[in-house]
């Protein structure tokens, strides 16, 4: 009968739940089934005639209200069409059902559809493909049904203040007892406390990273695979064990489980269908306090944030370019920057905030640190060009002096080491015939050989890591290198910017001012990023008057250009 009917079609919507379904099972509902058949026919551009409901009916038997009358009205030429959400719906019974669909319906000229089964009688004798609108239809909707579903439980587990990543946050564990439980791991809580102090003291979040990466912390990759090899059997990325990346260091000082609670909802997909994230306002936020132990606490968090906040502000230039570079040389404290209508100036911060027991006040101006550190940088990279060849090999001496002591060292430790493992060779093999000839006990030969093996594997241990000494030595030699031609472009800077300053300088210390004989002198020690200058710079420099009269002459002669 796969006639079209000339005036098109007029369905019936027979819905069925009997008593001993579910109820709760939601995808039986009636609402369910009429939500299902409704949204079909209309998007199949079918005229709903009617809606046949048995509500609490079994489907074992055909005797059912809603199906008589639909029955009636298929009489009447009411209706030339039957839809259901599956063949279950129409009738449990096996042979009742089957007659129906294959004699009775095609005899009265219905055209029956269950959608589910993706059964059309139209489509009776022809091949799967013609069924794909209807399969694609009934996938669909279940996939909406199942995405409303989970997002409803979602929230409610929200509301619940429950854990539910898909993994806990770097510095957490998932409760054994409780999945949606979060415990502290103490060693990678110890990073994130890092991390945030770090963020405290004003360093952004490239600058996080690298430090990071120079104390050697394994990545939160790194840490996982350390646990549990399995975990990236498949990835690469914890191969570099050190590599931090600026993104994940922001993701993890902008996330608030580190205060103990659950924030849930910052983020949703637009649809089941369409995996856009939508940031959604923070208003909407599902916040539960106190879920679970806090690693890090409120202050820290707000201090850290707002320091965040003022590297955005000023991020190339301005008065903060200094921001976690500048420190106090006698506490080690960031030294905190502050703008009273004139002149802006730096000071201890932990003088600031405890006062004078603790630390003075090792006030500089900004201007200051600026020509200190601008007139470095420019007396470096000249040497480093080869224009001042004085300073160079004074500082070539100096670095690779210091590169030649290490070095001797580690070949000395080297060699010691071998010599001693060799030895204990001879010791042990001689052992072994005193064992053979019975001129030892066997408890002495034992206690003996104990003792000169686990001296052995030792020195097998450390042989290694002087090893690795070894080839850094070798690396920063090279670095060195490296570096003096990076700086050595810098010779005719005038001015600074953060980015420069991040590229070349690890830290600036500030010493308090002290008189000698009669002059003001302060030692600002500037540590270069690059190995060697570090260490020279360890070394106590002064900012010498010397230097100031340097800069007040090329300011003269630069205003003198000028005019
Ligand atoms: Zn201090």
């Amino acid at each position: 009968m796969n006639i079209i009917p000339p005036n098109g079609y007029n369905a019936a919507l027979y819905l069925r739940l009997s008593r001993d379904e579910d109820a709760k099972q939601e995808s039986n509902s009636i609402t369910n089934q009429r939500q299902i058949l409704t949204d079909y026919a209309t998007q199949q551009g079918f005229r709903i005639a009617g809606e046949y409901v048995d509500d609490g009916v079994s489907g074992t038997s055909f005797d059912r209200p809603g199906f008589q009358q639909m029955l009636g009205d298929i009489t009447e030429k009411k209706i030339n069409m039957v839809i259901v959400k599956d063949l279950s719906r129409l009738g449990r019974e096996y042979i009742g059902t089957g007659q129906y669909i294959e004699q009775i319906f095609p005899r009265m000229g219905v055209r029956f559809i269950a959608i589910g089964d993706r059964y059309d009688s139209l489509l009776d004798d022809e091949p799967s493909a013609d069924m794909m609108p209807m399969y694609n239809f009934f996938n669909e909707f279940h996939a909406k049904q199942t995405s409303r579903k989970t997002r409803a439980t979602k929230k409610s587990l929200a509301k619940a203040g429950k854990f539910q990543g898909s993994k806990p946050p770097f510095g957490y564990v998932r409760d054994p007892q409780d999945k949606y439980h979060l415990l502290v791991d103490p060693e990678a809580a110890e990073v994130v406390r890092c991390i945030f102090h770090l963020a405290c003291d004003g360093l952004g979040y490239k600058a996080i990273a690298r430090n990071l990466r120079d104390r050697g912390y394994p990545n939160p990759n790194a840490y996982v695979n350390a646990k549990d090899p399995e975990h990236h059997a498949r990835s690469d990325y914890w191969k570099q064990p050190h590599d931090w990346h600026a993104t994940s260091i922001k993701t993890l000082l902008h996330n608030p489980t580190y205060l103990g609670k659950i924030v849930s909802g910052r983020r949703r997909t637009r649809s089941f269908k369409d995996n856009q994230i939508i940031h959604m306002p923070e208003e909407d936020w599902i916040v539960v306090e106190n879920t679970h132990e806090a690693i890090i606490d409120q202050r820290t968090w707000d201090l850290a944030h707002e320091k965040l906040k003022v590297r955005k502000r000023c991020d190339n230039h301005g008065a903060k370019m200094f921001a976690g570079l500048v420190k106090c040389a006698d506490c080690g404290y960031a030294l905190a920057y502050t703008k009273n209508g004139g002149n802006p100036y730096y000071q201890c911060s932990q003088y600031n905030v405890k006062g004078k027991a603790y630390c003075t006040s090792h006030y500089i101006r900004y201007d200051e640190i600026y020509d200190a550190v601008l007139h470095d940088i420019r007396r470096r990279a000249k040497a480093a060009a080869g224009m001042d060849k004085q300073l160079l090999r004074s500082l070539k001496r100096e670095a690779t002096g210091l590169l030649g002591k290490k070095l001797k060292q580690a070949e000395k430790d080297f060699k010691a080491i071998d010599a001693r493992i060799t030895e204990l060779d001879t010791v042990i093999g001689k052992l072994y015939e005193d064992s053979a000839l019975n001129r030892i006990s066997p408890d002495r030969f034992d206690t003996l050989l104990q003792k000169y093996e686990n001296e052995q594997t030792e020195l097998k241990k450390k042989h290694v890591e002087v090893q690795k000494e070894l080839a850094e030595q070798q690396k920063r030699q090279s670095e060195s290198d490296q570096f003096m031609e990076m700086i050595s472009a810098y010779t005719d800077i005038t001015q600074l910017n953060a980015s420069l300053l991040n590229e070349l300088i690890h830290s600036i210390e500030v010493g308090s001012i002290r008189m000698e004989d009669g002059v003001r002198r302060r030692s600002i020690r500037i540590k270069y990023r690059q190995f060697c200058y570090v260490e020279v710079y360890t070394q106590e420099f002064d900012w010498l008057m010397a230097f100031e009269k340097d800069l007040a002459a090329e300011k003269s002669v630069a205003k003198q250009v000028a005019v």
